[in-house]
């Protein structure tokens, strides 16, 4: 079985181009390719601030690796940050690795190496677009769950300049206080028990329970002698 040489894709990361779209592919086999602003290259991107004929990719065959040559452009040839060469002078070969960014003008590539025709799920065109429209839906849910808070936020008055103290003082409503008056004037079933005087504890009390078991028993008085009250 033969083994073909690797290729090389390289990818659209980041782009302030409206003509190129983000996950655009391009493609260099071990013959090598060329970029440029315009023209016949291998990568063409089209921005003023790429020369015309801007860099080289070259396979070697001895070293096993791609690599990438400034040709003398104006603004350089950056390979995960570092500039190739200064202006208009020729670079030395510098390898490109498995998942390298090269940037160029206002465009971010990502380099990626593969052995023959394969590929991987951040370099198949159709995943690579996938991948950017899920990216942007996730933005977008995030917006909207922010511009949702903020407007709930505003229908109940409490959004940071609308807070003041004299709002706060005359505003504020006991909705709790109001409660406990409602159930405890009107409704039958309170929760509440109040205790009285005239009216003995019922059986499911806590003290009675209490008591109980401390083996005292409904109808009998409290104290040694038995000379206390018969209720509690
Ligand atoms: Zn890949």
């Amino acid at each position: 079985q033969k083994n073909y040489p690797p290729c090389m894709r390289i990818i659209v990361k980041e782009t302030d181009l409206i003509k190129l779209k983000q996950g655009s592919l391009f493609l260099v086999t071990c013959i090598g390719g060329t970029l440029g602003r315009e023209g016949d290259h291998s990568v063409l991107i089209p921005d003023i601030n790429i020369s015309k004929y801007h860099a080289r990719f070259v396979y070697d065959e001895i070293k096993k690796q791609y690599q990438v040559i400034d040709s003398g452009s104006r603004n350089g040839t950056f390979i995960n940050g570092k500039r190739l060469s200064v202006a208009k002078q020729e670079s030395e070969p510098h390898e490109i690795m498995h998942g390298s960014i090269i940037k160029i003008g206002g465009t971010k590539l990502l380099c990626h190496i593969h052995n023959g025709n394969e590929t991987c799920g951040y370099c198949e065109p159709g995943l690579v677009q996938q991948n950017i429209n899920l990216n942007e839906n996730k933005a977008s849910k995030t917006k909207l769950y922010k511009e949702e808070l903020r407007r709930l936020k505003h229908k109940f008055g409490i959004e940071k300049d609308n807070i003041s103290s004299s709002q706060l003082a005359t505003g504020y409503q006991d909705r709790a206080q109001a409660r406990r008056q409602h159930v405890g004037s009107s409704d039958p079933h309170a929760k509440t028990q109040q205790s009285s005087i005239h009216t003995s504890i019922t059986k499911d009390n806590k003290g009675f329970k209490l008591l109980s078991k401390m083996g005292w028993s409904e109808g009998r008085s409290l104290g040694k002698d038995g000379d206390g009250r018969t209720e509690p």
